[in-house]
């Protein structure tokens, strides 16, 4: 046994992957199932176990994927979205740098007691995060072409594969990620833990049970099913869910909370950050439905609560502390209110500062606790699960290592 994180794993004796699936709303697994595309799927839903998960908020996919590495919420990993405001700097500055992290991973413990890890992303930006002082592969599918043996544990990866790298835009990234793991568990001396994660490209782009989604889990199926037949125990789970976010017009329904806050304490006294914010925004255009509200010490901040918390579309609104204590969030790295919008809204900062051309569809959008909900799926009957309490998408690993028999 092993213990992280002041939780204990068992080493696998078996081939274990945990899948992260970007983005998949339960619904979409649902809408594949009864379209006929996904017979995997089926028949491990009637025949394993079927969980549904709470994921941390805020409902994002840094914070998530770390949460299922580490097995702890964010007050103890401190990765609270893929960008914050960095008080000491007084910089905003992208979090995907280890050196935010402030907790081992359960992938690198798992290496350091002597088992072959893999770990394969599609974007680039989670790879050092999850790949921090881990022994073993890791690589990501968006930079497949430039992996070396020095820093990823492997080398002529798009060979072996046999698929060009794909556009970080496009379902192919994440097939990548799928086909790569196909490949690795298919030769002798392959991982014991295998470590997935997917790009939410198209569950930002298209609604469960249309085609563009239903082909996106036609796809993975089979691949999960490949993976399945390799004798691998498999952990689905997401890092959030996926919502639209549109007015009946189809325009996004953003509350512009910097313009707002602009017109009430004056130019740029409040600071209003979106943890959503990151490198890749065409498909949502930084917009989800969570935000965090620096502000000067001189304003009532339970008043302004109140005063935001009474806007359309605003679900909720929490001082610093009461959002460190009921998102489990690092208190030092949220600002002085934390802002959820309701499951149709998105929180925008200044109109002006959201280029919305590159939004080829109608909004979909996550952040808020309206995508809280998300699978917890495995392969196997486990023992001594009580479906009615509350699971969480960072019990994976120790579903799949301490639960399987
Ligand atoms: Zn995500």
């Amino acid at each position: 046994m092993i213990t992280v994180n002041g939780r204990r794993y068992a080493l696998a004796h078996q081939p274990i992957v945990v899948v992260c699936v970007d983005g998949c709303e339960p619904d979409y697994i649902a809408q594949a199932v009864a379209h006929g595309h996904v017979p995997w799927l089926k028949e491990v839903l009637a025949s394993g176990t079927t969980l549904v998960a709470d994921c941390v908020i805020p409902s994002f996919t840094n914070p998530n994927n770390l949460s299922i590495v580490t097995g702890v919420p964010p007050s103890v990993h401190g990765i609270c979205g893929n960008y914050l405001f960095d008080v000491a700097s007084g910089t905003e500055v992208m979090m995907n740098d280890p050196k935010w992290l402030r907790a081992p991973t359960i992938l690198a413990e798992l290496a350091n007691a002597g088992q072959f890890v893999a770990v394969i992303t599609a974007k680039d930006k989670l790879r050092k995060l999850l790949g921090h002082r881990m022994k073993g592969i890791c690589f990501s599918a968006e930079k497949a072409d430039e992996a070396t043996d020095d820093e990823n544990g492997i080398a002529d990866v798009v060979e072996r594969v046999g698929m060009p790298v794909p556009s970080v835009y496009s379902a192919e990234l994440s097939e990548f990620v799928f086909a790569a793991g196909v490949e690795l568990m298919s030769h002798e001396r392959r991982p014991d833990v295998m470590y997935l994660s997917t790009t939410d490209y198209v569950q930002h782009k298209h609604a469960p049970g249309t085609d563009g989604a239903d082909a996106f889990y036609r796809m993975m199926d089979g691949y999960l099913g490949k993976l399945d037949a390799l004798g691998c125990t498999i952990v689905l789970t997401a890092d959030h869910g996926m919502n639209a976010k549109t007015k009946m017009d189809s325009a996004p329904d953003v509350v512009y909370l910097q313009d707002l806050l602009d017109e009430w304490l004056g130019s740029a006294v409040a600071r209003v950050i979106l943890p959503i914010t990151d490198p890749y925004v065409v498909h949502h255009g930084a917009l989800g439905s969570f935000a965090t509200v620096y502000l000067p010490e001189r304003f009532d901040h339970a008043a302004l609560a109140a005063r935001i918390r009474a806007l359309r579309g605003i679900e909720s609104v929490r001082t610093r502390a009461e959002a460190a204590a009921f998102f489990e969030l690092p208190a030092d790295r949220i600002g002085d209110l934390v802002v959820v919008a309701e499951r149709s809204t998105v929180i925008g900062t200044s109109a002006a500062r959201h280029d919305l051309s590159g939004l080829d569809a109608p909004l979909r959008s996550h952040g808020g606790v309206s995508e809280q909900r998300v699978p917890l799926i495995v392969n196997r009957k486990l023992r001594d699960i009580d479906p009615m309490r509350r699971w969480r998408n960072f019990d994976a690993f120790d579903l799949a290592l301490n639960h399987v028999s």
